[in-house]
């Protein structure tokens, strides 16, 4: 099935189902106002255990009535199914990708590659905005964030900053991402924002309401609903770093995910099977714990830390 787009009714919610392969599907949700506006779209559960913005994605299903808004938004409510019914980390069980590393996308790939296909062709063409709500794993520990794609051009840089400004949390990180659902369509042109909120496995109604009202602002900022339209306060991240495990081993952090540390602050430690020390993981910067992973256990190529430069 495809959306028509020009031929959906104004004041109505219609809810589509797109294959992605024989027997797969996935749902989109079109909630368009009775007066032209700008189009949303939100995304959730790209990662499939990332519990706040998939359950934000269908709480907004249920409260944004199309009399209300002016424009659309267009809901991709839960993205990697399998994933989410699993208790699957990261990755897609269809194929053991990364949907957020699949862009651009192919028809003719592998499981990810041709849902990042349908998104790109069905999606991408009508929006004039994406938001994709992520979290911590359930591995992982975090402090919320947005993230706005800074090696996009300089507009869709602009405007997706400008957005960010808006939103709550109040840590803005520059990502030099671009093969994600959001950090794809910025390389197409459109503006695009990454919300991080959430971790270790757990949701929590409180974390929900928070998500849900970013959304809300950010529905104001484009001008499709009343409501407040300032910049909050907010501390930009220009440089951060994601270090990922080089070997198997045992992980020991020793810094929580939203703390301050100092440059030359042991992070964490990472020990090789047989005990050696492998890594003493040191901020290069006086910085600040963006996420941290709290397992014990991590095989190569894992993440165990990120942190930005606070200036
Ligand atoms: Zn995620």
């Amino acid at each position: 099935m495809q959306i028509q787009w020009n031929q959906i009714p104004p004041n109505s919610r219609t809810e589509y189902t797109l294959e992605v392969e024989p027997g797969k599907t996935i749902s989109v949700i079109v909630i368009k106002g009775a007066n032209p506006g700008k189009t949303l779209a939100v995304s959730a559960g790209v990662h499939g255990c990332e519990y706040v913005g998939i359950q934000t994605a269908k709480h907004l299903a249920s409260i944004i009535q199309p009399e209300k808004i002016s424009g659309t938004l267009v809901l991709l409510p839960l993205l990697n199914i399998e994933g989410f019914l699993r208790g699957c980390r990261q990755v897609m069980p269809e194929d053991g990708k990364d949907l957020n590393r699949a862009f651009p996308g192919d028809r003719t790939g592998s499981f990810s590659k041709r849902l990042a296909a349908v998104i790109e062709e069905e999606i991408y063409p009508a929006i004039d905005f994406i938001l994709d709500l992520h979290g911590g794993d359930m591995n992982e520990e975090l402090t919320p964030m947005v993230f706005y794609p800074a090696e996009a051009s300089p507009e869709t840089t602009r405007q997706s900053l400008e957005a960010a400004e808006k939103l709550s949390p109040g840590l803005l990180i520059a990502s030099s991402a671009k093969t994600g659902v959001y950090s794809y369509a910025a390389q197409k042109g459109i503006p695009a924002l990454l919300l991080e909120r959430g971790a270790l496995g757990r949701w929590t109604e409180q974390e929900v309401d928070q998500d849900t009202g970013d959304v809300v602002r950010l529905m104001a900022h484009l001008g499709m609903i009343e409501g407040p339209d300032k910049p909050l306060p907010h501390q930009l991240i220009a440089d951060s770093c994601f270090e990922v495990a080089p070997e198997d081993g045992y992980w020991y952090a020793y810094a929580s995910a939203g703390s301050r540390v100092k440059k030359g602050q042991t992070l964490g430690e990472l020990h090789r099977l047989d005990g050696s020390l492998c890594w003493a993981v040191e901020s290069p910067w006086d910085g600040i714990i963006l996420y941290n992973t709290v397992s014990l256990g991590v095989s190569r190529g894992n993440p165990l830390v990120a942190y930005g430069r606070w200036e």
